[in-house]
């Protein structure tokens, strides 16, 4: 068995459930306080990807709290394998900033694997800042897969994780 080993990073802006979905996808925990930081630089987990078949450690960086770009922000983007471009259902600026989150990691990282993550999916309703349909038309104009979540009840977390990881190996 070959161990490998991605760097995968969580982009995007403050609030949109970036650390929630680290540490319910690394330790199974989901808790409502507003956390800044995990406090680590990353977790690890191993992760089997049904649609590749393939079984790979994941190197989890959190963002939170480098929403303001910076020479920091850039060195935790360095060597980066994987991306999950993060937005809230209920936060319509977290939407519109998909796009330069995306030429940020572009910049420093090159042409890496990457998925959309709309978020808070629990909150979808015929009024919410985002739809379906935004998610949708974002998706084909960067030629993204796009992944609905609800990190609370842990919701299209591990279809998230397996569209990226065998996004990876498709390439
Ligand atoms: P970050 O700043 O992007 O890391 O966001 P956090 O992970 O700290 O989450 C911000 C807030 O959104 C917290 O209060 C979370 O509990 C909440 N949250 C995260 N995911 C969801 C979700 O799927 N649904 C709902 N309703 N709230 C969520």
């Amino acid at each position: 068995d070959v161990d490998l080993t991605l760097k995968c990073i969580v982009v995007g802006n403050g609030a949109v459930g970036k650390t929630s979905l680290i540490t319910r996808f690394v330790k199974g925990e989901y808790t409502d306080e507003y956390k800044k930081t995990i406090g680590t630089d990353f977790l690890e987990t191993e992760f089997y990807s049904e649609s590749a078949d393939e079984e790979v450690t994941l190197h989890l960086w959190d963002t939170a709290g480098q929403e303001v770009f910076s020479t920091i922000t850039r060195s935790y983007y360095r060597g980066s394998a994987l991306c999950i471009l993060a937005f809230s259902t209920v936060d319509r600026a977290s939407f519109d900033a998909i796009k330069k989150w995306m030429s940020r990691v572009e910049e420093e990282c090159g042409p890496i694997p990457m998925v959309i993550m709309q978020n808070k999916i629990d909150l979808l309703t015929d009024s919410s800042e985002v739809s379906l349909v935004d998610g949708d038309a974002l998706a084909k104009e960067l030629d993204l897969p796009i992944v609905r979540t609800c990190v609370k009840d842990e919701r299209g977390v591990k279809e998230l994780f397996d569209t990226l990881v065998s996004t990876y190996f498709d390439l």
